[in-house]
């Protein structure tokens, strides 16, 4: 085991890994500068556990439901040997189909139901390599492939629904996501949060077959998502271009600070072990988890709580530090520099004066102090 690996399990504790995926992908390219997160993601961390432990609203959620009704739905796709997905492909992909033959990839060793992602991972690597270079190979899909992404310096797998490998030589990523189609038009923030998430998939197929020398673009940017149509289970196939998603994600990646600088600044003892007892109750005291999530440096925005279970811990504890990441992106960025809400406020009434660089940003402060006194007095 790396001595970087080590560090991550003892921040995690006794717990079991939690695996980065797509949807965690997603949310580092929403706030990729947040050490917090990133530190927790990369150690397998359950953010939503932590979340329930110190006692908070979990935004994130899903009901059991919504739960089921993905499940059914994807089972309606995949299940009856991939006959619909099947159908679904052979219209949307112009698969030459005949031939069909696909694998399920979430067991290959026997007698498991589910084997590791690292023997999953070797057996997609195999069948990929062999598709990509055999005109011949039998498999045109895979179900529930593992492939590998560095993250931060570190290997993550990931589980897309399946990979379609057309007849003239391309891959495509293709998703089963239960929002609703209805009559021809998606949710645009759940199929823009979909893509980021195919984006990852492409990425990491990209990089397999350019570690084998073969040319990367063959994993085509075009994806095929796969959705209820209207109000009924039945699906409907739609090709989208995740090629914005692509580049945002490879830029996010490259851009991510690695891991070991940032686990150069934690004090070595930090952990977020729940500490469970021998029936699965967390016995860790909230305010010793509470002061290891302050020895990690947060990027709150009100964003945060579309993506992140600590959303509702981090908000308050901007709140509490009167940080001007509370109120919002935008006053943040339009205030930059200018760090708390005193000050700001301290600023605008003149009961501060600013130093050199603030000047600008005092005179704003001050017009829109006015603006809203007038406002206030109906003299505007
Ligand atoms: S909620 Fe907190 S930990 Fe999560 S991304 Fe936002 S600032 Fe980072």
């Amino acid at each position: 085991m790396s001595s970087l690996d080590a560090r991550l399990d003892v921040l995690r504790g006794t717990s079991l890994p939690l695996p980065h995926n797509a949807r965690t992908l997603a949310a580092l390219t929403a706030n990729p500068a947040c050490d917090r997160r990133s530190l927790i993601d990369a150690a397998g961390i359950d953010k939503d556990a932590l979340a329930a432990h110190l006692g908070l609203p979990r935004p994130l959620r899903k009901s059991q439901l919504a739960l089921k009704h993905g499940l059914a739905f994807e089972h309606r796709v995949i299940g009856r040997d991939h006959a619909e997905l099947v159908r679904l492909l052979r219209e949307a992909l112009d698969l030459a189909l005949p031939e069909v033959a696909y694998e399920d990839l979430n067991s290959v060793a026997n007698g498991e139901d589910r084997s590791s992602p690292q023997l999953r991972h070797a057996r997609t690597r195999s069948l990929i390599i062999s598709a990509a270079t055999n005109k011949s190979a039998p498999r045109t899909l895979l179900n529930h492939p593992v492939l590998r992404l560095p993250v931060a310096g570190h290997h993550v797998y990931l589980e897309p629904d399946v990979v379609a490998f057309h007849h003239d030589g391309t891959f495509h990523v293709v998703e089963i996501k239960s929002f609703p189609v209805i009559y021809g038009q998606a949710d645009p923030a759940s199929v823009a949060a979909a893509l980021t998430q195919t984006a990852a998939y492409v990425l990491a197929l990209r990089d397999l077959l350019a570690d084998e020398g073969l040319p990367p673009e063959r994993v085509s940017d075009t994806v095929v998502l796969i959705n209820p149509l209207n109000f009924t289970q039945r699906p409907t196939a739609t090709l989208e271009s995740a090629h914005r998603q692509i580049r945002s994600l490879r830029r996010h990646l490259d851009r991510l600070r690695r891991l070991p600088e940032l686990l150069d600044q934690l004090p070595l003892d930090t952990t977020f072990d729940l500490a469970l007892d021998p029936h699965g109750k967390p016995t860790r005291p909230r305010s010793e988890l509470t002061a290891a999530l302050a020895r990690l440096n947060p990027l709150y925005t009100p964003h945060c709580r579309r993506h992140c279970d600590l959303a509702i811990h981090c908000r308050n504890e901007a709140r509490s530090r009167d940080r001007t990441e509370a109120l919002g992106t935008t006053v943040r960025e339009d205030i930059a520099g200018i760090t708390t809400v005193t000050t700001a406020l301290d600023l605008a009434d003149g009961r501060l004066h600013p130093a050199d660089a603030q000047e600008d940003i005092t005179r704003a402060l001050r017009h829109a102090q006015r603006l809203y006194t007038d406002l206030q007095a109906g003299t505007a």
